[in-house]
Parts: C-alpha cells; sequence; structure tokens
C-alpha cells in the first residue's frame, strides 16, 4: 500500500472522532480517505474510483466537478461573502432564493427561511410549532407525531422524532413524540390486504392514537414523502390521501420533511407531488444546494405563515435563528443548483434514468436472496431475506447489508448497508450506461453474498 495512504489513514484514525460509523469497520477496514471527483464518480487517496450510488448522504446530486457551482461560489464570495438575516438584515441572493422556491412549491406557500441543515430546519419548525400553539392558546398542543423507522436529523429534537432504536442511546426527550405506524406495505400489509385497505387502516389507527394522546395536546406531524434512511419506504396508494382529513379533522399541521425527496429524487420535483402530499409546512435541504454549502430551508403555507407571524408579535420577533441561516453565498449556490436541476434537463435526466433504475431494481427481486425491491425515481433499496415466502430477515450476524456494501465497493461502487438491506441514490446526473453497469455488479454481488451464507 502507498505508504501516502497509510499516513492519511493513521492520520485520521489519530485525530478524528467519527460521527455514524461503525467501530469495528473502522478498525478493520480503516476510514476510506476521499480526494477528489468528477462527475458521479469519486477517487480515493490510492487513486480508486468509485461510481457514488448513494450521491454522498443523498445530497451531491449533480456530482462532484459543476463548476457552474464553484463559479457562482467565487462570485458571490467576490461580491460579498457572508451577512446573516437577524435584526432585519438580508442579502439579495437570499431573498431571490426565497422567491424562487415560493415559486416552485408543490403547493402555494408563502414564506420561507433558510437553515444550515435538515436537523436544524426540523428543529426550527418544531420551536415554531410549540410558540405557535402557545400563543393561540393552546400550550399543551406540544406533542409530534412522527413513524417508526423516520429519519429526521440529528438534533435533539430532530433526533427524538427519528424512529430509529440506535436514538435510545441519549436518552431523548421523548415524552412528546408519538409513533406512528411505519407505512411499508411489503412488510406490515395483512396478507391479501390492498394497498388501498392497509392506507385505510393505517388512517384509523392514526385516528385512535391521536384520540387516546388527546388532539388538544397534538402540535404538528412530520412526515418524509418516501422516507429515506429507514429503508426508501414509499408508502402505500391512498396513504397521504387518507391520513390527511384526519390530521384535518383534529386542526394537527402536517410537516413535510423533504430534505432528501425535494428537487428531483423521486422523479418530481417534490416528493410531495410524488406521493399525494399537501403540507402546510415543508423542509428542504441536501439536493437543495446539491451538496456544495450547507442549507436549510422551511417553508410555510399562508396559515402557517399567519399564525407564526401572529406567535411572533407577541414576542416582538421569532426568538430565533442560525449565525449562517440564509448565508448569500449558500443562497447563490443554491440558486443555480435550483436553476441546473429545473432548467438544464436534470429533472428530465431523472425521468428518464429513474424509471430504467426501478425496472432494473425489481427484477433483481426476483434473486432468491432479495425479498423486495422498492423505490421511485432515483431512490432504491434492496431487502435482502433469509426466506422469500415467509420474509424471515437475515440474522444480524450475517451482516448481508455490510457484505454487499463491502463487495460493491472493492468493485468501485459505493450503496449504503442499512441491517440486511442496502440503500442506492445515484446523483441526478447519472447515465444509464451508469445505472446498467450498478445493476450488473449488484446482480453479480448478490450471486456472491448468496452462495456464501448459504
Ligand atoms: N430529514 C431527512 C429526511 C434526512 O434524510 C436527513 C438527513 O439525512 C435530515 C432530515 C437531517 O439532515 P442533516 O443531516 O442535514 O441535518
Amino acid at each position: 500500500m502507498d505508504t501516502t495512504v497509510q499516513s492519511w489513514e493513521r492520520r485520521e484514525l489519530g485525530s478524528f472522532f467519527h460521527t455514524f460509523s461503525d467501530l469495528a469497520s473502522l478498525r478493520e477496514d480503516g476510514p476510506a480517505i476521499v480526494e477528489k471527483g468528477d462527475g458521479a464518480y469519486i477517487f480515493d487517496t490510492a487513486g480508486k474510483r468509485y461510481f457514488e450510488g448513494n450521491s454522498g448522504l443523498w445530497n451531491m446530486t449533480l456530482g462532484f466537478s459543476e463548476t457552474r457551482l464553484a463559479e457562482v461560489a467565487a462570485r458571490q464570495y467576490a461580491q460579498f461573502p457572508g451577512y446573516h438575516t437577524f435584526f432585519g438584515r438580508n442579502s439579495k441572493p437570499t431573498i431571490a432564493l426565497a422567491e424562487r422556491m415560493l415559486e416552485l412549491a408543490p403547493v402555494p406557500m408563502s414564506r420561507v427561511f433558510f437553515t444550515n441543515s435538515g436537523s436544524d430546519a426540523n428543529e426550527s419548525v418544531i420551536k415554531l410549532l410549540w410558540m405557535m400553539w402557545a400563543a393561540e392558546g393552546q400550550p399543551r398542543r406540544r406533542k409530534l407525531l412522527t413513524r417508526k423507522n423516520a429519519y429526521h436529523g440529528a438534533t435533539v429534537m430532530a433526533s427524538a422524532l427519528t424512529g430509529k432504536d440506535y436514538v435510545r442511546a441519549f436518552g431523548l426527550p421523548n415524552a412528546e413524540i408519538v409513533t406512528l405506524d411505519c407505512p411499508h406495505s411489503w412488510r406490515f400489509a395483512l396478507p391479501g390486504e390492498s394497498d388501498e385497505d392497509y392506507s385505510a387502516r393505517l388512517a384509523a389507527r392514526l385516528e385512535q392514537q391521536i384520540v387516546a394522546e388527546g388532539p388538544e395536546t397534538i402540535a404538528g406531524m412530520f412526515a418524509e414523502p418516501v422516507m429515506g434512511a429507514g429503508g426508501v419506504i414509499v408508502p402505500p396508494d391512498g396513504y397521504f390521501r387518507m391520513i390527511q382529513p384526519v390530521l384535518q379533522r383534529y386542526g394537527i399541521p402536517l410537516v413535510a420533511d423533504e430534505v432528501i425527496c425535494g428537487f428531483g429524487r423521486t422523479g418530481h420535483l417534490w416528493g410531495a407531488q410524488a406521493v399525494g402530499l399537501r403540507p402546510d409546512i415543508i423542509v428542504a435541504s441536501k439536493s437543495m444546494s446539491a451538496g456544495y454549502f450547507p442549507m436549510g430551508a422551511v417553508m410555510l403555507s399562508a396559515d402557517m405563515d399567519k399564525r407564526a407571524t401572529a406567535a411572533c408579535e407577541l414576542w416582538e420577533e421569532f426568538p430565533h435563528g442560525y449565525t449562517t441561516g440564509g448565508h448569500p453565498v449558500g443562497c447563490a449556490i443554491s440558486l443555480e443548483a435550483i436553476r441546473i436541476i429545473t432548467e438544464e434537463g436534470i429533472l428530465d435526466n431523472i425521468r428518464k434514468v429513474g424509471p430504467v433504475f426501478q425496472a432494473g431494481l425489481r427484477t433483481l427481486a426476483e434473486h432468491p436472496m432479495v425479498g423486495e425491491a422498492r423505490g421511485l425515481g432515483l431512490m432504491g433499496a434492496l431487502e435482502m431475506v433469509a426466506d422469500k415466502k415467509t420474509k424471515t430477515a437475515y440474522a444480524g450476524e450475517y451482516r448481508v447489508g455490510d457484505r454487499i456494501a463491502k463487495a460493491a465497493r472493492d468493485l468501485g461502487f459505493i450503496i449504503r448497508p442499512l441491517g440486511a438491506s442496502v440503500v442506492l441514490a445515484p446523483p441526478f446526473i447519472a447515465t444509464l450506461d451508469q445505472i446498467g453497469q450498478l445493476l450488473d455488479v449488484l446482480k453479480r454481488i448478490l450471486d456472491d453474498v448468496h452462495a456464501d451464507v448459504n
């Protein structure tokens, strides 16, 4: 091995405290240090090339060498390198981005504010809802509805909203969290139950839970249109159509967490459009800046805007914000990323390549190891099972997802393991050829891993 590579690995292990990284794998394989990118590819320090089948963390949607974003950033840095949005101040790119996002919103939205990430955008929404309800004389409306397997971020309340077991590590303030069922028909629908019937059952169950908790204690519901980090769970047909009237009956705002889905991932500009979701509040991040700047956004419907503004009047302001939220460079980059996605054929590319990707995944569902292949647009997952008929999961010790991801990495493809599943989210610029290669490699790896574990 190249000594420079060793040295970077050693320096990394000696200095860097890893987040969301399996310690055993780190010890065994060392860190993976990436040096440069080109289109949909990244290169490690040894010069090995990998197809980034996850767009980094779903966010590098325009790939790793989009010079137009670098140029816009350089221009904005030269023109006005940074400012804030406190004390009534603002800068031009921030206003232009707010306007553009309102133009593109999936349902009419009234106003926008910016944050640095998806987590802090969700965190901001929670504070806004709590403040609003208290100002309206309903201070008991504190509880937040979320779903098993949801991922909403890593700050304290966003983490509490995250329906994953590992959040137990922190002893989070869970008293105000109500966890609903994960809408995953392949896993949880009854035998013979149609999508519509399953959705109706989930809506009825939601109503039961709201009534049991007391509607006067519920502040809002958070939902990803298509769950991402939970394993790319596309809701059953009719799901949002059926749960929304229930929420409306009890005056519960619906927050669409579009951090992954927003700006094209599903083949629609917004996940909401793909699944029939009509949000009161939208949270966006990731592909908004194509990962070239930390950005998050919160969009408010006219009703939410009016009510939140009334609440702010009581305090003379929204006493909340982040130093770099609405950063002019981040906003200039986001404007350009959104322009490229909407006006330079990127959405069209997702609509061309996405169905081929989905069809290829569905073909892999015939593999003896694959229980379900699922997804939408350029997000997908394969869930491996030990027994296809009973859908029995592989025992954890087989580390099936890890094995597949590791074999893929050896062959120059980055994909993400998730228990006995793997998750895929190619960049929006992926070509049909690249998708074909990814699917071919997956097929080969499934054959190998299957032979290995059976
Ligand atoms: N919401 C969703 C749906 C996400 O997938 C993520 C991150 O993956 C977040 C929120 C948190 O975003 P961030 O990591 O930018 O804080």
